[in-house]
Parts: C-alpha cells; sequence; structure tokens
C-alpha cells in the first residue's frame, strides 16, 4: 500500500501547481506547463510561481466618460467626435450653455452675438416678446 500512497503524494505534489492555479484565468496555461515541462523542475518550479503570483488586475475599463449613441445608428461615440465612427453621420452636439450654433458656417459663437465671428453672418436680434 505504501507504494501507491507515495505514487498519490507524487502526483499531488507534481500537480501542485495545477491544483493551487486552477482559479488562475491562465490555469490551462499553467496545467500544460505542469504536465510537460513539470519533470523538468524548472517547469515545475516555473508553475508553482506562476500558479501563486498574484494576477495583474484586467484592464480596467474604460474611464467613466459619459457615453452617448450615435443618432443615425445607435453606436457609442466619444464627446467632441465630429462624425460618428461607425456611419460617418456628423453629430450634433449641444450647444455649451450661452453659445448657439451659427446656421451659416456651424461654428458655435455667444448666444449674444450679433454677428457671427467666422463668417460674418449678421443676426436678427432675437425677439422677446414674450415674457
Ligand atoms: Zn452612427
Ligand atoms: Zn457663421
Amino acid at each position: 500500500m505504501s507504494g501507491i500512497v507515495i505514487l498519490i503524494i507524487g502526483a499531488l505534489v507534481y500537480f501542485l501547481p495545477s491544483i493551487l492555479g486552477h482559479e488562475k484565468r491562465n490555469a490551462a496555461a499553467i496545467l500544460a506547463l505542469n504536465i510537460f515541462l513539470g519533470w523538468t523542475v524548472v517547469g515545475w518550479v516555473v508553475a508553482l510561481v506562476w500558479a501563486v503570483s498574484v494576477e495583474a488586475p484586467l484592464p480596467a475599463a474604460a474611464p467613466a466618460a459619459p457615453s452617448y449613441l450615435c443618432g443615425a445608428c445607435r453606436a457609442p461615440v466619444r464627446a467632441g467626435q465630429v462624425k460618428c465612427v461607425a456611419c460617418g453621420k456628423p453629430l450634433n452636439w449641444p450647444a455649451p450653455a450661452g453659445l448657439k450654433k451659427c446656421p451659416d458656417c456651424a461654428e458655435q459663437i455667444q448666444s449674444d452675438a450679433r454677428k457671427c465671428r467666422f463668417c460674418g453672418l449678421e443676426f436678427m436680434p432675437e425677439k422677446r416678446t414674450k415674457v
């Protein structure tokens, strides 16, 4: 019986890296290294070190920038992009407060401006009859 016990203990020791690393993302690679190179001792030590090493954290998800969707194809777009990278449609961003969009050249200008500073288009003074 002692022979079998030694065999089992030997197998346990031999596969220790795989046992320790079975929950790792690269458990299959550890197992392969363990099986194919474990007999070289160096391979076994490498597999063991690999199995007990702290895994590098997964690359953090893209920074939590506010996500926008293309109005045409619903592809996610980044703020400030001029065109949708998926469908190529120009993106219309809401003008920041205090700015308006020149109807002629589409540049953003002060909402109080009477004249576009980009193309020189003159605006009619805004009617503010409704108060
Ligand atoms: Zn699109
Ligand atoms: Zn203009």
